[in-house]
């Protein structure tokens, strides 16, 4: 699979059970649908919602749009729960890219619904 940013490969990281694709080049990383709810403890609380109109403009004007890597459809912006930050999201639901700061801000706020490995892991990514 090729970086829907840079189009550098993807290369797989598996611990404990927990597997994500992950760019060298620009630490952004891949999530297969079942692989972002893997990491959570509780699934129910995923809702995802798409993002308010406004944000949305700002962010078409500063960031290229991303193609997903399995299906080079192009992706769309989506907050969870109404919460930074925004990443993207197949439209044919293979799954979600975050961008290396996504990722961070993302472990931050979600701490509690975070499974303990998860965090270990996602924080390992974020410094590489
Ligand atoms: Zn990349
Ligand atoms: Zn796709």
């Amino acid at each position: 699979m090729k970086c829907p940013k840079c189009s550098n490969e993807l290369k797989t990281i598996e611990k404990k059970g927990i597997e994500v694709d992950y760019c060298e080049n620009c630490k952004g990383v891949w999530f297969d649908l079942n692989e972002l709810e893997d990491l959570s403890n509780n699934v129910k609380e995923f809702d995802f919602v798409a993002p308010r109109l406004e944000y949305l403009k700002i962010q078409e004007t500063i960031e290229k749009d991303k193609k997903c890597p399995r299906c080079s459809a192009k992706m769309y912006k989506v907050t969870m729960n109404n919460k930074p930050p925004m990443f993207d999201c197949c439209p044919n639901n293979h799954g979600y890219w975050f961008d290396a700061k996504e990722l961070e801000e993302y472990v931050r706020n979600n701490l509690i619904t975070l499974k303990k490995p998860s965090i270990n892991l996602l924080k390992k990514i974020v410094k590489q």
